[in-house]
């Protein structure tokens, strides 16, 4: 960025030169209105910053006649001043001053010139854009002001074309002209993006346009365009209103992705990666009700390492945290991806199998206890009792109920000597999940 600092203080004028330099920008610093206007004259800046107070007229006149010039009505002018004078502060804003700045919080101007010149250097901004236009020379003059901010722009020149590429490709944002030949329209277009259920509802759409109309510019809105623009747009308006629709979806994407993320954690078991207690809770009774309502079904197996205790005592917490790890790892891939399989206690894991019936379940936990039979987790000898509970195909039951009766099953192996499995009947005890 290139700022001409107009300062009578040559204090100031270093402070701000170091402050400008200290951003990569170049400065160029002089005291009087009449030598700005000359420098002005030969070369080009992205902004001005005046004092109060210059060494031959005040600065809102110099702004005022800066302002005057229309190739200057675009310049952002701020004003540095020690002043606390509220009617000569308005009176600066009036003549056209952008933004004024006090003296006695330098900070404040720092961190603002600081995003002024990622700004006009268009840093920080990256993403591809669906851009529908039919006009190939609207279409270049866009481009060329979007690219080099680090814009991918795709570009298409009917909406159906457009919409078809939405399906292999993730957009950031969609720029759309309004009427595009004889296909659909801009306002087809938006339609189609925003109607019911559609995956693309969240991608945010700048209508450009060259025919503006206040009944079409209402029905935009009404359908949920972000930003509507009329032609001829404005560099830099249009770089900013691109910009911040697309920072404003990337935050979105991430606080979505960090939930997904947060929920995904509060689900999983940490030490085995199964499904937790908590998960189990939440998804299983719906999972029981479904395959009661649709007479189809279902069976629980509970496992329980044997002498677990004793394992942890002959061989520490940290091989037993390794057994638990191994098993949870045997359990998970021995299920379908419709099954649940879950830690739920210290050593007790519980699968859920939708689909699969009392005969089938027996033969799966039979298996299972055969595997962690030989498992040999981080070399530890281990056993585990099984206890089958199923949903019989003529009768409800509840999820508390089915667990009841695993829980009873496996109790059960446990007196029988445990490494063995057993299968007990659902029967109508009010169960509980404890
Ligand atoms: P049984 O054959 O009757 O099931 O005996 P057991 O020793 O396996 O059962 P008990 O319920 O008496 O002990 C379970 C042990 O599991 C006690 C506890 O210290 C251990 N345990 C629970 N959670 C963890 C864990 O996360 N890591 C480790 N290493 N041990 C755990
Ligand atoms: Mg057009
Ligand atoms: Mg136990
Ligand atoms: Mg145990």
């Amino acid at each position: 960025m290139k700022a001409l600092v107009i300062e009578p203080s040559k204090l100031y004028q270093e402070i701000l030169t170091q402050t400008l330099n200290g951003l990569d920008s170049e400065v160029v610093c002089t005291g009087r209105a009449d030598e700005a206007k000359d420098i002005m004259a030969s070369q080009v800046f992205d902004c001005l910053i005046v004092s109060m107070l210059l060494g031959d007229i005040a600065g809102p006149i110099f702004c005022a006649q800066v302002r005057s010039e229309r190739r200057y009505s675009q310049l952002p002018i701020f004003m540095l001043t020690a002043s606390q004078d509220k009617s000569a502060l308005e009176d600066a804003m009036k003549s056209g001053i952008t933004e004024i700045f006090h003296k006695d919080d330098l900070s404040i101007f720092r961190n603002y010139l600081c995003t002024f010149e990622e700004r006009i250097e268009g840093k920080g901004v990256s993403g591809t854009v669906l851009y529908v236009e039919d006009c190939p020379v609207i279409a270049k003059i866009t481009k060329h002001i979007l690219e080099p901010i680090g814009l991918t722009l795709h570009h298409f020149i009917n909406a159906e074309d457009a919409i078809e590429s939405l399906s292999s490709q993730a957009y950031d944002l969609i720029l759309t002209d309004v009427i595009l030949g004889k296909g659909m329209s801009g306002l087809g277009l938006v339609r189609a993006l925003r109607s019911e259920n559609s995956p693309y509802a969240e991608i945010p759409i700048i209508v450009m346009t060259g025919a503006d109309d206040t009944a079409r510019r209402i029905e935009f809105l009404h359908f949920g365009v972000s930003d509507y623009l009329s032609k001829p747009v404005l560099k830099e308006e249009l770089l900013l209103r691109v910009k911040n629709l697309i920072t404003h979806k990337k935050l979105l994407d991430k606080i979505k992705s960090q939930e997904v993320q947060l929920r995904r954690l509060a689900m999983t078991d940490q030490l085995t990666g199964l499904k937790n207690r908590h998960y189990l809770m939440s998804e299983g009774p719906a999972r029981v009700s479904q395959s009661n309502r649709h007479k189809l079904p279902l069976s629980m197996i509970m496992v329980d390492l044997d002498w677990f205790k004793k394992i942890n005592d002959d061989y520490g917490h940290e091989k037993g945290d390794g057994v638990l790890s191994e098993v949870g790892e045997l359990l998970r891939s021995s299920c379908r991806n419709e099954d649940i399989s879950s830690r739920f206690g210290g050593e007790e894991f519980l699968l859920l199998l939708p689909h699969c019936n009392e005969t089938d379940a027996k033969v799966m936990a039979e298996r299972l206890r055969e595997k962690i039979e030989v498992l040999k987790p981080v070399g530890v000898l281990i056993t585990a009792s099984f206890g089958v509970a199923s949903l019989p195909l003529d009768r409800s039951y509840t999820f508390f109920q089915l667990f009841s009766a695993s829980d009873k099953a496996v109790y059960q192996s446990k007196s029988s000597g445990r490494n063995c499995v057993t299968v007990c009947a659902v029967t109508d005890v009010e169960g509980s999940f404890i």
